[in-house]
């Protein structure tokens, strides 16, 4: 921790003298700053005990939290470091004020739960503050899909999960594209090996609905393919989803109308098992959303749908390829030519 108590008075550690007692501020028992060679100034507790605060900080943490308050100081945001809310029991690393708006910034460098960050940023919410998540090295090998959809932010209307960097000290955006990436025909056929080894509940339920049909999933439209790969929205591929709206909207009578509420809310529920939990994006659903957005853009622009202002209409019902053969013909016309 870097700062404690002396008396009413709160001390940053870095100003703190080696000589004097402090008091934890989480839990009253005495603590004394430490100013070590590897560690920067920070404050233990004399005699261990089971006290959250400082529990199981690394370097980098201490270094990078306060690295953070200085550059939120810099920026003119008027930072607290450490500040004790009563009222939610929580301690966020650092309290800036960003733009008018108490703004809580944390930096993580320890694992940590989508239930605990949930319950995290509920008590925050509660505060009326904003919340980013910035996130340590122990971070920046190859998150999952779950892990990245956990940490992704909005941040001025991008898609990002932001790092600290302790040895440049500043922060790094990694940015995910909001929008469809245009895929070549070797790497749909990448995608449909990697979505033949999946064995699954929802898969496999899918090949069998699909099979009562007369068809094969890897025969499904095209449509169903062009996808952002990057964005974090579903456990497995994409793909998965696509799959089973072709296959609602190939069981739909022709003409068939939702109103856009209630298409939104079919196409979330066909994904229920497959979204991510993005708990740092306000909007419930949030990455469900702007997939179903994307894929009503597809399907009305290849004429599948058609949307007046509160409806959508089903004009065309998709078609699943008779062969693996036609579809790979299929493929190379849509995906080398403009499409
Ligand atoms: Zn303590």
């Amino acid at each position: 921790m870097l700062v404690a108590k002396d008396g009413q008075r709160e001390v940053l550690a870095e100003e703190a003298c080696r000589q004097k007692h402090y008091l934890c501020p989480e839990c009253d028992a005495p603590v004394i700053v430490r100013k070590g060679q590897i560690n920067i100034a920070h404050f233990a507790h004399v005699h261990a005990n089971n006290c959250a605060a400082g529990m199981g900080e690394t370097a980098e943490h201490l270094t990078g939290k306060k690295q953070i308050f200085r550059w939120a100081e810099m920026r003119g945001w008027q930072p607290r470091m450490e500040y004790y809310c009563a009222s939610i029991q929580q301690r966020p690393d650092v309290l800036a004020h960003i733009d008018g708006r108490p703004t809580v910034l944390e930096f993580q460098c320890s694992p940590l739960s989508v239930c605990r960050l949930m319950e995290r940023n509920d008590g925050y919410r509660q505060q009326g503050w904003q919340y980013c998540w910035i996130l340590g090295s122990p971070y920046r090998r190859h998150l999952g899909r779950q892990k990245s959809a956990q940490f992704l932010q909005n941040i001025n209307g991008k898609l990002v999960i932001p790092y600290w960097n302790t040895q440049d000290s500043q922060i790094e955006y990694q940015l995910y594209p909001r929008q469809h990436l245009r895929l070549s025909v070797a790497q749909v056929n990448k995608q449909l090996n990697t979505f033949q080894q999946y064995n699954d509940a929802t898969t496999i339920d899918l090949h069998r609905q699909l099979k009562m049909m007369g068809h094969y999933m890897l025969d499904c439209p095209i449509f169903c393919h062009t996808i952002n790969y990057a964005l974090p929205s579903t456990k497995h591929l994409l793909l998965l989803w696509r799959m089973k709206v072709a296959v609602y909207l190939m069981n739909a009578p022709i003409f068939t109308s939702w109103s856009v509420r209630k298409w939104v809310a079919s196409l979330l529920e066909l994904g229920k098992d497959e979204w991510t939990i993005t708990p740092c994006l306000t909007r419930n659903n949030y990455l469900g959303r702007l997939e179903i957005k994307w894929l009503t853009q597809l399907l009305i622009d290849a004429g599948y749908l058609m949307c007046d202002r509160h409806n959508i209409v089903l004009l065309r019902r998709p078609r699943w390829f008779r062969s693996w053969n036609e579809k790979q013909i299929a493929l190379r016309k849509a995906f080398t030519h403009h499409c």
